[in-house]
């Protein structure tokens, strides 16, 4: 029978990019110890006192359907917690429930863009970006952040890349894949740009709470961007809770009203007492957020500390999220060779830059999810390989 073009097409064709990533875990499945900073995902598991409020509320009966816009008191945990955070008053009717940050991506599109319209992006990008613009029938395309501007999105870019149907611009900061968090002139000049063309910003900003040098600003603070903001918010980071997909949308009142009928029509919300341990995280964890956030800031110091007495391969600076981003051009490989050959010869997993986007060649991106001891395992090895490298080419 036939599919739907939407659907069949929704990862674009070709490679998807993650090859290193699916041979790196072939190879742990068939024994070898590899150690693997391929994945964003948490190593860390969630909260025995979040677990516990989630089990109590199961076994209370809170296992009913839920309330789709997420119950009043999490909207309003969420609302506090954004207003608090950035200034910007907030409240429950601008706050959405959503089946994790991925949910929310796919709902802020389905909510800006039209059939046919164009949703921007910013390259290099998180996996899932294209496809969530071609799951709602849209048309993705991609605004270059580059290297010479420590992949800082430039408004010229963005305008170079607007044409007669585009709708939204999606940024992520802190930013996945590159560790990078966005200036405040980045980001006011990105406002200027949606004002002007009258856009909608859509602000990944999952990584919030993982900033280890300068701030985060959330774009929904600058002047003229409440009203045309959507922020998409988890707790799969702060909390590690990846597993329990609890994300939301932060915006306007109209929007927010037609994402909860957008909800009711495919998701039915997110299960109750799932929502209960995302109150008890909210209220009631801040030193569990707060000692995750630790975690990730020291192994980063500890994998700068390796990398910074090597060579001069970094030039991105890391401040922030779970990721570094290396130069690795003066080994004259592309990522992916130097990705593949790594694994080959040094038993470590990276993803290669070239995943995320062409901007991103000849980088290699090293998720910190793994254990100090094997961190620092990890990139010695990585070290003596691209110093190796270096010195042939
Ligand atoms: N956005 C970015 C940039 C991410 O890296 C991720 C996950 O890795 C997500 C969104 C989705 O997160 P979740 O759906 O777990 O909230």
């Amino acid at each position: 029978m036939r599919l739907s073009k939407r659907i069949t097409n929704l990862t674009g064709g070709g490679s998807d990019g993650w090859d290193v990533f699916r041979r790196a875990r072939a190879m742990e499945d068939a024994g070898k110890p590899v150690i693997n900073l391929t994945l964003g995902d948490h190593d860390i598991p969630t909260d025995p006192d979040i677990l516990h409020a989630m089990h109590e509320a199961a076994l209370d009966g809170n296992t009913g359907y839920p309330l789709v816009p997420g119950a009043d008191e999490l909207r309003d945990a969420i609302a506090e917690r954004v207003t608090e955070r950035t200034g910007v008053p907030t409240g429950r009717n601008n706050v959405v429930v959503m089946p994790g940050g991925q949910g929310a991506l796919f709902a802020a599109h389905a909510a800006t863009c039209d059939h046919g319209d164009t949703a921007l992006f910013v390259e290099p990008y998180y996996a899932t970006y294209p496809g969530s613009v071609r799951g709602i029938g849209a048309i993705p395309k991609t605004v270059p952040a580059r290297p010479e501007f420590d992949f800082q999105p430039q408004p010229q870019d963005i305008i170079d890349a607007i044409d007669m149907r585009t709708r939204s611009l999606l940024i992520n900061t802190p930013h996945n894949p590159t560790g990078v968090v966005y200036s405040r002139e980045t980001l006011e000049g990105i406002a200027k740009v949606m004002i002007d063309r009258n856009m909608w910003l859509i602000s990944d900003e999952v990584y919030d709470t993982q900033v280890w040098e300068g701030e985060h600003l959330s774009p929904r603070a600058l002047p003229g961007m409440a009203d045309r903001t959507l922020v998409i918010g988890s707790l799969s980071k702060s909390h590690a809770m990846t597993g329990s997909r609890v994300g939301w949308i932060v915006g306007p009142e109209e929007a927010i009203d037609h994402l909860i009928n957008l909800s009711t029509h495919t998701t039915y919300g997110l299960p109750a007492y799932i929502q209960d341990a995302a109150i008890y995280a909210l209220e009631e964890g801040g030193e569990i957020e707060d000692d995750i956030a630790e975690r990730f800031r020291q192994r980063r110091e500890t994998a700068l500390s390796i990398l910074e007495k090597s060579n001069d391969f970094i030039t991105v600076p890391s401040q922030g999220a779970m990721y570094l981003m290396l130069d690795i051009r003066n080994t004259g490989m592309t990522g992916e060779a130097f990705a593949n050959a790594l694994l080959d010869s040094e038993l470590v997993g990276v993803m290669p830059g070239e995943s995320f986007g062409e901007s991103a060649a000849g980088h290699v991106r090293i998720a910190l999810t793994v254990d100090e001891d094997q961190l620092r395992e990890a990139l010695t090895r990585l070290v003596r390989f691209a110093e190796a490298e270096a010195r042939a080419a």
